[in-house]
């Protein structure tokens, strides 16, 4: 094994029990995208039992499958709609469709399937913007805040979602936070929307919510031998050693998540020591700077974790954790520590 990914069972489920108490209310589990690259199945199995846990949410019909497939009980909410084809498995399956456009109406026309319906209060993305949908099978209504940094444009977004739910009388969910957004603790709002927050990471660089960071990622070290200055490290000559310099060779590379644009800006840590990326990220493996520290091969370096977060990691490679932690390849093994 060269890839390790490790969650900590018993952080997140002290950021389930935290977000819940700071909201009060139950959460919608997003774990789309292989819940952001963690891992579904193993995420869905460990929150399934938790009663602060109501439902779960994914992308589309497929991620859903894979759910139900793997013994998920609960409400899953496909926040993608419902093409015309996809109907079958939903029912198949007890998906639970956002309606997003009157196409997803029109491809549940004649079923019984519940569904929640989706407003586009300034996302501009997916939505209605305001026309009410007369249909008992309603379950849910749902907005998306786009900017919930932005203060004045998240509160606007609140305000008209208000007005929209006024219409709906006796639906029992009513959700708009996500991880960022659910500090504005939106009084008529029934669930909270979260993914990011789970793995400890904040979503705001001021956030109320004390978080356990839940997860790490290691990888091992295949070669480590001594190389003179003047000798490059590897494609193109964008690093040249300026001394003799013990190099080392980790087993992760840009197919595995770990962005190209990192080369020569981030470290990894070895024992709590941070070594050095030396040369360009290749697509299996990336070279590290392991003059300061006792490495060999098949010892374990950290990529994430007590000292580095995804967060902080994606601010380097001038990203965002989420896109950082969803490209994590099927060459992770993904294990609860
Ligand atoms: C991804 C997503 C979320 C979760 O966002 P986090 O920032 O990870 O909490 C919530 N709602 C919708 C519609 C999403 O697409």
């Amino acid at each position: 094994m060269r890839i390790l990914l490790e969650i900590n069972r018993d952080a997140l489920l002290q950021n389930v029990k935290r977000i819940n108490t700071f909201t009060g209310k139950k959460l919608i589990a997003v774990v789309k995208a292989n819940a952001y690259g963690v891992g579904a199945t193993l995420i869905a199995s460990l929150l399934e039992p938790l009663e602060e846990v109501a439902a779960f949410a994914v992308a589309c019909v497929e991620e859903g499958v894979e759910l139900r497939e793997a013994g998920v009980k609960k409400p899953i909410l496909v926040l993608g709609g419902v093409l015309p084809e996809e109907l079958e498995e939903l029912v198949r399956w007890n998906l639970t469709p956002v309606v997003s456009h009157p196409s997803h109406l029109k491809a549940l026309e004649g079923s019984f399937v519940k569904f929640h319906v989706k407003y586009d209060t300034g996302m501009g993305r997916l939505g209605f913007l305001e026309e009410i949908i007369q249909d008992r099978r309603v379950e849910g209504v749902m907005t998306h805040l786009s900017h919930p940094a932005d203060r004045s444009f998240t509160l606007k977004q609140i305000e008209t979602f208000r007005k929209i739910v006024s219409h709906y009388r006796g639906v029992k969910w009513v959700h708009l936070e996500s991880s960022a957004g659910l500090i504005y603790r939106v009084d008529y709002a029934t669930h909270v929307r979260v993914g990011l927050a789970l793995y400890g990471e904040k979503p705001l660089s001021s956030y109320p919510i004390e978080l356990s960071p839940a997860l790490s990622l290691k990888a091992r070290i295949i070669s480590v031998k001594v190389l003179p200055a003047g000798h490059r490290v590897s494609y193109g000559d964008s690093c040249v050693l300026k001394r003799d310099t013990r190099v080392g060779v980790v087993a992760i590379g840009y197919a595995d998540g770990l962005l190209k644009s990192l080369s020569g800006k981030a470290r990894f840590y070895y024992r709590g020591v941070p070594v050095p990326l030396l040369g360009n990220i290749t697509m299996d493996m990336t070279m590290v700077d392991l003059s300061s520290v006792e490495a060999e091969v098949g010892d374990w370096v950290e990529i994430v974790g007590p000292h580095q977060s995804f967060t902080q990691l994606a601010k380097e490679a001038g990203t965002i954790p989420y896109e950082l932690m969803s490209l994590l390849s099927r060459r992770v093994h993904r294990v609860f520590a």
